[in-house]
């Protein structure tokens, strides 16, 4: 039996709070604070504590999916983006910019939290740009 701790950093917000996870034969089994990460130092909220839970659910999204005729249909990365880019030329064409908007995350990094306003004000030309730590 293979039994490690690696430490990483909690995805759930912008905190940053250091983890161990625990992996048993090269699956994540468990997440630790991590005692010594000068942010939490040893403590984690109830997101925290269950940061592994959603990498070995049965529900996890492992593909993007596609709603026609009512129905989420599994689809290729390159025909959701492009079924997205298509509908969202349509809306954009039809109502102008300031009837789409973009939605950020506080799961993903800065930078791409910075790209995402980017593509909303420089590509699309909208200022609809929020952050779910809003909503
Ligand atoms: S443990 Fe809680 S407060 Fe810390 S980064 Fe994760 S979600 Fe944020």
């Amino acid at each position: 039996m293979d039994y490690k701790f690696i430490p990483s950093v909690c995805s759930y917000c912008g905190t940053g709070c250091g983890v161990l996870f625990q992996v048993m034969d090269g699956k994540l089994m468990g997440t630790m604070p991590l005692k010594t990460h000068p942010v939490n130092e040893g403590k984690l909220c109830i997101k925290g504590w269950n940061l592994h839970e959603h990498v070995n659910s049965g529900n996890r999204l492992k593909h993007p999916l596609v709603r026609m005729n009512g129905h989420f249909r599994p689809a290729t990365w390159e025909k959701a983006i492009e079924f997205a880019s298509n509908r969202l030329k349509e809306i954009i064409g039809k109502y102008g910019p300031d009837s789409v908007g973009v939605l950020v995350s506080a799961k993903i990094t800065n930078e791409e939290n910075y790209l995402a306003q980017k593509f909303a004000r420089a590509c699309i030309g909208t200022n609809n740009v929020d952050h779910c730590a809003r909503l």
